[in-house]
């Protein structure tokens, strides 16, 4: 007789190995878990490297993680080039190969038949393994909607000739501030600067182009649907035009882990930060970070410290240690501008605190955190819309200059800066979005509501979860 385990549907997830995919995955799975299911969470590449950036109570809960073995080695800003070549090479044989073996597992009584799939929209490949082998398959992607409308449109910029670039002098000579008023659901004006960098390439082959091309053309219309961390009420030209061609699309965000203003919780992981957090007033520090994967040079380090240090706002500023990168250049040289630390962060003024990584969550959350200085990466986006903080705006790569365009453009929630924004343009940039932050207050409330009971996302994560638990399990023949 089957156990009751094995008749709870068993979901598997794939997340793409790197932080922005991780951290919405783990929110499915504890979604899922919630709700009972089964829930298997693949790699042990992201698990060490989630256990280490948020510590053991991120994955607590979560059902059917493989046994901790060897910790993964990279901490270090990641290779996306490589990872995405190497995943779609090597990764539809190891997506069978774990279905495979969890029915295997499931023969034996081990756990309940795999009955659903949820694979990152960046592992689009293992869908047409997993339906193949019979199981119904999401593709989850976690970028913003716009994001993806525009990976969408990657096909007709190479049909109409926009990429790849006659030549490099196009990523100077004012071609990328060519307007594109044909892109439907994008937002009026938007420049070719505007989409992804991706397509910013003189190489036809291009290893990026190509792979976001076959994801939009051949992986996600395979999928059963299409999972995007947003929320109608946001993006809802761009999920109506996705829908055209993706008619199963659904947002279901924005999935943060809390949405309000306070001291930091319980959950808090880094006492220094809520301890110096605490000691301000409401609205009142400036919080940069840029991500887990963003580098800069030493040079415009210093630019955004002076730019800190001269707009007068306290700040927190979170360097990860492998965040600089100048080839060569500086080494054994202090990373700060000569006197900063004295006077700003040492002194005991509490003008400043660096630290290597925080809970952005809790920081985004605390009532004191008033800007947000991000690489518009759109996890960071979502959490700084869900805690309704304004943003200044300095992306680095991907659809992150979308994501930017839209927070400045069309939410008004944030102010752009250039790439190599200097002191004076970092100070001013601070000066305006301090105490401006009425638009974010609003945008704070509309994605509570789409996450609460009645609230679009949770309707249609309710809808997503039905459809799980209905679903015909396949049974999965072991080999
Ligand atoms: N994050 C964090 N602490 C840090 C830096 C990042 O908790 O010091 C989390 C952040 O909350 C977000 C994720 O890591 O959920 C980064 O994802 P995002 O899409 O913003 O940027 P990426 O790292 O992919 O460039």
């Amino acid at each position: 007789m089957a156990s009751p385990a094995a008749s709870k549907p068993h979901v598997v997830l794939i997340p793409y190995p790197a932080q922005g995919h991780v951290t919405p995955f783990l929110r499915l799975a504890k979604a899922l878990h919630a709700r009972s299911f089964h829930v298997t969470f693949h790699t042990e590449f992201n698990r060490a490297r989630l256990l280490r950036s948020r510590g053991a109570a991120a994955v607590a809960g979560a059902d059917g993680l493989p046994p901790p073995g060897q910790p993964a080695e990279l901490d270090a800003t990641q290779d996306i080039w490589a990872i995405c070549e190497a995943t779609r090479r090597t990764g539809p044989g190891h997506v069978r190969a774990l279905v495979e073996r969890l029915g295997r597992e499931a023969a034996a009584g081990g756990v309940p038949p795999v009955s659903f799939v949820v694979a990152d929209g960046a592992m689009g490949f293992a869908v047409h393994v997993t339906k193949e082998m019979g199981i119904p398959t999401y593709l989850f992607f976690t970028h913003s909607a716009c994001g993806l409308l525009a990976y969408l449109n990657f096909d007709q910029l190479v049909k109409r000739g926009y990429v790849p670039l006659k030549d490099e002098s196009c990523l100077t000579n004012g071609y990328l501030d060519n307007r594109l008023d044909w892109v439907a659901g994008m937002i009026a004006g938007v420049r070719l600067r505007d989409l992804p960098t991706f397509i910013r390439t003189t190489d036809p082959d291009d290893v990026m182009l190509n792979i976001t091309m076959k994801q939009c053309e051949l992986d996600a219309p395979a999928a059963d649907g299409i999972l995007l961390n947003t929320f109608d009420g946001l993006e809802r030209a761009a999920l109506d035009a996705i829908r055209a061609r993706l008619p199963n699309t659904i947002a279901v965000g924005p999935s943060a882990r809390r949405s309000r203003r306070g001291p930091l919780g319980p959950e808090r992981e880094d006492g220094r930060c809520a301890a110096w957090l605490d000691a301000h007033a409401d609205a009142a520090v400036v919080y940069a970070n840029f991500g887990s994967i963003t580098v800069m040079g030493r040079a415009q380090v210093g630019e955004f410290a002076r730019g800190l240090a001269a707009a007068g706002a306290p700040f927190l500023w979170v360097i990860r240690p492998d965040m600089v990168r100048d080839a060569g250049d500086g080494d054994g040289e202090p990373l700060l501008p000569e006197g900063f630390e004295e006077e700003v962060v040492a002194s005991g003024s509490g003008r400043g605190l660096m630290v290597g990584w925080c809970d952005q969550e809790a920081v985004l959350g605390h009532r004191a955190t008033g800007a947000f200085l991000s690489h518009c990466g759109w996890n960071s986006t979502v959490e700084s819309l869900a805690a309704g903080v304004p943003m200044l705006c300095w992306p680095f790569f991907s659809e992150q200059v979308t994501n930017c365009r839209y927070a400045c453009e069309e939410w008004g929630v944030g102010v752009e800066m250039a790439r190599d924004a200097g002191r004076r343009e970092v100070e001013a940039a601070v000066r305006e979005v301090m105490g401006g932050g009425e638009k974010a207050a609003a945008m704070r409330r509309k994605a509570a509501a789409a996450v609460a009971p009645g609230g679009s996302s949770r309707r249609n994560l309710e809808s997503l979860f039905a459809e799980i638990a209905g679903g015909v399990q396949p049974v999965i023949n072991p080999v």
